[in-house]
């Protein structure tokens, strides 16, 4: 994405204290004023024998200082100047620089601290390593790229707040130290000292503290809340994370998708980007069958087509599959034949039999097939193929043959290795998938498997099929997707305790352990609950996709890398074998390496 416009960062920002100026809010209208500022020494030019020319940076600006070439400064020293804003002379005006026609002169620099020379350069455009960068951080985020990201995420945050005010939520705080939620993912633990051999687990969300908010009559819940989850950590994932988190009382799954669309608009308008009001709904249903992924990338088309129909008595062994889905590449001049084998590698990979292409050729009577596998059709499947596919001369179609959910999901994958390019970066397509399974599948027990979590309310169309076909059962839960990142989900939730139970039963947990995992948001569910329902999106990935990162560190202050370790402060690290007796606890396995 290009670089978004920068925040006006100084407008109605007071300077106190060592200065009365921020670099960046000087311009030529202050000529002949004398002003004090204060930063770091970013550039010095020696200019003849007795100047030196000084770029001098604060977090709004540059400034260029004219100094006596006496004065003793190095790169990143911390500086005052006092001195007069003037003219720069003629022929001498940078006009990159916002504050490129000024300079100040007359001046008097006095050191507040001095500096090693840093360990890589402050220009964003030096590119560094990551582990050098990171280990350095405070000096990483000097660089104006994350400057800009942080102060954006800001902006953000303070534009969810906002709307979430005037929607009438109440912000409140929920505990860090607590007890199982059920999100799924493995968890962190908090040895507890008065109890020794007992733990508190920090929390997946605020997810039932929530809820019970519900039971205690708060109507509309929010939270910036920090959340925690002991998983591999990757591009889009960190340990601990920041979503914006609600629940409301009363309210169907409209209101809920209303209240998150007001956010993450006025969250973009905030951070400079433009989205339209409108945010689009589809069904997991059709955005499965239609780009092959439960988070589509709508930015671009070239959506998979079913074509079970065109093969449904064939003789071709490769295509008599529950499900053909197909995919049509247009002009494909790059697809050379060793690219299409690394297709039907890349489909295999992702779990499908394989995958088979054909070309279409124009020759005198009409288009045709061209492929290994085009003479084994017989003439009515390709003029099928050749109707459903709408393609011309040179393009290719692709086909996997699976179970419904495998081949949309492989070509789906495939459509965007290919596609995704052709997306405009500056474009933002937030859409709404509604209407998810429950249960996405069973696992090796022979348990259904919750698609959200187990409170998640069940599409009341679908009750009766609880016990008989609990896969086919839809719920009432709804994600919202940003240019094919998730970003966040919610769903209605269960307050009577005969559904829930119901649902614990399918899920194969027993009455047992749902009391001693929950059992007191049950408890608190016997004293009138309120039908209720909520969401939650993560900020780190808005951020990073309102900034144009792909990366969730580029937009967090002190991110850890992908091994979980902090390499400025050392964490995790040993602690003293005392803190473990107190704990009651002991060690026996050899420190792993933490790089
Ligand atoms: N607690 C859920 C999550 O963090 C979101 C929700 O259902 O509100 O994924």
């Amino acid at each position: 994405m290009e670089s978004k416009p920068v925040i006006n960062k100084t407008s109605g920002i007071e300077a106190r204290g060592l200065r009365n100026r921020y670099v960046g809010s000087l311009s030529g209208r202050d000529i002949g004023e004398q002003v004090r500022v204060c930063g770091w020494v970013a550039r010095i030019r020696e200019h003849g024998e007795h100047l030196v020319f000084v770029d001098v940076r604060d977090y709004s600006g540059i400034i260029q200082v004219v100094a006596h070439s006496s004065v003793d400064l190095k790169a990143e020293y911390v500086v005052k100047v006092e001195g007069l804003v003037s003219q720069r002379p003629a022929g001498t005006v940078n006009s990159d620089l916002a504050t490129g026609e000024i300079e100040l002169t007359d001046t008097i620099i006095s050191v507040l601290s001095s500096a090693e020379p840093p360990p890589f350069s402050i220009q964003d455009r030096v590119e560094v390593d990551e582990a050098t960068r990171l280990k350095f951080r405070y000096i990483d985020l000097r660089r104006d790229k994350m400057q800009h990201h942080l102060r954006v995420r800001s902006k953000i945050n303070s534009a969810i707040r906002a709307s979430m005010e005037r929607q009438g939520f109440t912000e409140i705080e929920t505990p860090l130290l607590w007890t199982p939620t059920p999100e799924g993912a493995r968890e962190f633990i908090v040895p507890s000292r008065l109890h020794p051999g007992a733990t508190y687990v920090l929390p997946q969300s605020p997810q039932i503290a929530k809820q019970l908010l519900m039971v205690a009559g708060f109507d509309r819940y929010y939270q910036i809340a920090r959340c925690l989850r002991d998983e591999d950590l990757r591009a889009d994932r960190q340990f601990e994370f920041t979503q914006l988190d609600l629940e409301a009382s009363f309210v169907t799954q409209r209101d809920i998708m209303d209240f998150i669309s007001d956010a993450v608009i006025s969250a973009s308008k905030a951070a400079g980007t433009v989205a339209s009001g409108e945010i689009a709904e589809i069904t997991w249903k059709e955005a499965m069958d239609r780009f092959g992924s439960d988070k589509p990338d709508m930015r671009f088309g070239n959506e998979l087509v079913d074509v079970t129909a065109v093969f449904s008595s064939t003789a071709v062994r490769a295509l008599s599959a529950p499900c053909l889905k197909a995919l049509a590449v247009p002009n494909p001049s790059s697809l050379t034949r060793s690219k299409l084998d690394g297709l039907v590698d890349r489909a295999k990979g992702l779990g499908a039999k394989g995958l088979l292409w054909l070309r279409a050729v124009a020759g005198a009577d009409g288009l045709h097939f061209d492929s290994p596998v085009s003479k084994f059709l017989t003439a009515e499947e390709s003029t099928g193929l050749l109707d459903v596919m709408q393609i011309s001369d040179g393009d290719i179609v692709l086909i996997v043959g699976d179970e419904w959910e495998k081949a949309c999901q492989v070509l789906g994958q495939i459509r965007l290795d290919l596609g995704r390019s052709q997306a405009d970066p500056n474009e933002l397509k937030y859409v709404w998938v509604v209407d998810f399974p429950l249960f996405e599948g069973i696992d090796e027990q022979g348990r259904l498997i919750s698609a959200h979590h187990p409170f998640t309310m069940p599409n009341e169309d679908d009750f009766s099929k609880l016990e008989s076909d609990p896969l086919s059962v839809r719920s009432q839960s709804y994600d919202l997707v940003l240019n094919g990142w998730e970003l966040g989900s919610g769903s209605i939730r269960i307050h009577s305790g005969d559904i829930q139970s119901k649902v614990f039963a399918s899920l194969g947990i027993s009455e047992e352990e749902a009391r001693s995992r929950f059992g007191f948001l049950l408890e608190a569910f016997k004293y009138g609950a309120p039908p209720h329902g909520g969401f939650a999106f993560g900020i780190d990935r808005l951020t990073a996709l309102l900034v144009g990162e792909d990366n969730i560190r580029e937009v967090i202050a002190f991110p850890k890398t992908q091994s979980g370790a902090d390499v400025m402060t050392g964490a995790p690290k040993e602690i003293d074998a005392k803190i473990w007796d107190l704990l009651g606890l002991s060690v026996n396995v050899p420190r792993k390496d933490l790089s």
